[in-house]
């Protein structure tokens, strides 16, 4: 037999093997809801007031910086039509039914706005959109 049958087999027989428990892990793990999987299972980049970047999973409340021990925030990126694309801090929340929402948003070094109030380009004032395709980088 060659060497690479050897390998297929093997290889072929280790996913039959392992399958059954997979299989088995899959059916326990309760599935954590939506806003679980959405936030604490994806790892975020953080960015504190003095700048400092740093990826974290992503969690409701604020992060301290591992630098410099400030308050850290997720960023994402906004733009503007005209000016490009901006860092916005988000600042989230947890609703009474566990429901997860933005609180707050701000450009880097400004005040926090509501999310409805949203944040405005610093050249033109014009409404940054949401730009991130998916807030979580899931493609
Ligand atoms: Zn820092
Ligand atoms: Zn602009």
């Amino acid at each position: 037999m060659s060497r690479a049958a050897v390998f297929c087999l093997v290889l072929g027989g280790s996913v039959i093997v392992l399958l059954p428990f997979v299989w088995h892990a899959l059916q326990r793990a309760p599935l954590p809801s939506v806003a679980e999987r959405t936030l604490e299972n994806v790892v975020l980049q953080w960015k504190c007031d003095a700048g400092h970047t740093f990826e974290a999973p992503g969690h409701v409340d604020p992060v301290f910086c591992k630098t410099c021990n400030n308050n850290a925030y997720p960023v994402t990126g906004y733009a503007c039509p005209r000016h490009g694309r901006f860092q916005v801090q988000v600042k989230f929340e947890r609703a009474d039914d566990g429901s997860l929402r933005t609180a707050a948003v701000r450009l880097m070094g400004r005040d926090w706005a509501s999310e409805a109030e949203g944040v405005r380009c610093p050249r033109c004032e014009r409404r940054l959109k949401y730009e991130q395709r998916d807030p979580f980088g899931t493609p």
